[in-house]
């Protein structure tokens, strides 16, 4: 794909801005996210066991995440013992460098590409280019976000925003099919004559890998095209570039995210493509097999108690799917590989919330928890929002936002200064309000009414008028005096008791 990376290039805010202004953009979202949604439900719905099965797998990512460290020297040690080489890449810089060392240590000119978010993560098809070595996306939505130079929009779907006029007009363009119709068995035919060429050229490919058994040093990629197993067979090098959350210990914990990620994602049964690969065979697919293990900043979100749930994640993306912010903005307004819910708490904390953009991200929910729920490993996304909104907001103390409230904050604590502040507001109302309400509020304050009107300050509070009603009169019942309001006063000493 053409760009990738997880650092956004502005604000969530002013990007959805630009495609929220893209109703085709929107229709083609809309159209998609509703039919997968749908599809989701009714494959769920199948399994009387779906909550337990959501349950065990939250469980075992919480295992592995306690015992992490263990788990990858067992996988590394089960690699290295079936023929494989694993590095280690503290960050997307070590990692790309790997990847393009062995690249051009075989002389490619050409790599082919599967299962591509990792490697999206970490920026390398330019890296790549820069050495003068071509990468070629084989994901059906890889290769046409790659055409058009595009950025991918989904993780699943990479283009989701683009429909099949657009599609047709792209391959016509791009790959000289000129005779193209939009019907979708042509245009999965023109890209699969122009695929089946490289797979049968190309000697190196790069994978990513969606999980890694570690007791047998075996990689896993779940596809749906094929275009994976041609990749991770048919050259002589295999590099693949994984996330270090991805590793599991047995292949007993494999069989419970083997049923739960093919219906969170496509919303089918089983993945029609499931290939496993365990270090190399002689005389039989890749003899070259590299394992890079990706940090690039999860050590970080490991280390955080309430963030750390994000490394549960299996990209299934159905948090995506149900996500009413991200059906109306699509992927490219979070302007990271990583978009929707999953993106908007996953990138920040990849980038160790410094990122003043990415930084944006976690108010980018109405926190309905629908992702949540959808969640087949159960991360807490609202909770994890919330929490860095927190983090986020007290790390800066000194921005405009952070001053007001600390103010307001200040005025509220003490009944005089609050009806101080009251008694300025009002006499200072007079020239912005307008049928006893305001519009639009000076300076920075206006932020506050772009989208709703402040309600005109009262000529009395409820504490004035409290203060100037009349007097309560007292008066006599069964030996208790009561006010004409109804509260009863207690006998003071020297009442008369009862008779
Ligand atoms: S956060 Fe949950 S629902 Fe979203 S992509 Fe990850 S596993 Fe899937």
């Amino acid at each position: 794909m053409s760009a990738g990376g997880i650092k956004p290039a502005r604000p969530f805010q002013q990007a959805a801005r630009v495609t929220l202004a893209n109703p085709q953009m929107r229709r083609n979202l809309r159209h998609a996210t509703t039919t997968i949604r749908e599809k989701r439900l009714r494959a769920v719905a199948e399994l009387p066991d779906w909550e337990a099965l959501r349950d065990e797998g939250a469980a075992l990512k919480d295992h592995v995440m306690a015992h992490l460290a263990d788990a990858l020297l067992d996988l590394e040690a089960a690699v290295q013992a079936r023929g494989g080489r694993v590095h280690w890449a503290r960050d997307a810089a070590e990692a790309r460098g790997i990847v393009a060392d062995i690249a051009a240590a075989h002389g490619a000119r050409e790599v082919i590409k599967v299962k591509s978010i990792s490697t999206d993560e970490i920026e390398l098809n330019a890296a790549l280019a820069e050495r003068g070595i071509h990468a070629i996306e084989t994901d059906l939505a890889e290769l046409i976000v790659q055409l058009a130079e595009d950025r991918p929009s989904h993780i699943l779907v990479p283009a989701i925003h683009r429909n099949r006029a657009e599609i047709r007009d792209l391959f016509r363009r791009k790959l000289g099919a000129e005779l193209l119709t939009d019907e979708p068995k042509q245009l999965a035919e023109a890209a699969r004559l122009y695929l089946r060429e490289k797979f049968l050229t190309t000697r190196v490919a790069v994978s990513g890998a969606n999980f890694a058994v570690a007791e047998s040093g075996t990689v896993c990629v779940v596809e749906s095209e094929g275009n994976g197993r041609m990749c991770v067979t048919m050259p002589g090098v295999l590099v693949s570039v994984m996330g270090i959350e991805k590793v599991l210990p047995t292949w007993q914990d494999m069989a419970v995210f083997l049923r739960l990620l093919p219906r969170s994602s496509t919303a089918e049964r089983m993945n029609p493509y499931t290939s496993f690969w365990s270090g190399v065979t002689p005389g039989d697919g890749p003899q070259e097999f590299h394992l890079v293990l990706l940090d690039n900043g999860r050590t970080d979100v490991l280390a955080d108690e309430v963030g750390r749930q994000t490394l549960r994640c299996i990209r299934c993306s159905a948090c995506l799917n149900v996500c009413p912010v991200y059906e109306r903005v699509g992927g490219h307004a979070y302007g990271s590989v990583y978009p929707g819910p999953i993106g908007a708490i996953l990138t920040p904390q990849l980038l160790h919330l410094e990122d003043r953009n990415a930084n944006t991200l976690p108010w980018a929910s109405s926190l309905c928890g629908a992702c949540y729920d959808a969640c087949p490993v159960k991360i807490n996304i609202p909770e994890v929002l919330l929490y860095l909104r927190g983090k986020i907001t007290e790390e800066k103390p000194l921005s405009a936002e952070a001053i007001a409230f600390k103010t307001a904050a200040w005025v509220m604590s003490e009944p005089h200064r609050f009806e101080g502040a009251i008694k300025l507001a009002r006499s200072g109302q007079g020239p912005l309000v307008k049928n006893g309400a305001i519009h639009a509020l000076p300076g920075m304050l206006g932020g506050w009414t772009e989208a709703r009107d402040l309600p005109a300050f009262p000529p009395q509070t409820f504490r004035e008028w409290w203060r100037g009603r009349p007097a309560p009169q007292p008066r006599e019942t069964d030996g208790q005096a009561q006010t004409s309001e109804g509260e009863l006063l207690a006998p003071q000493r020297g009442d008369r008791g009862p008779a």
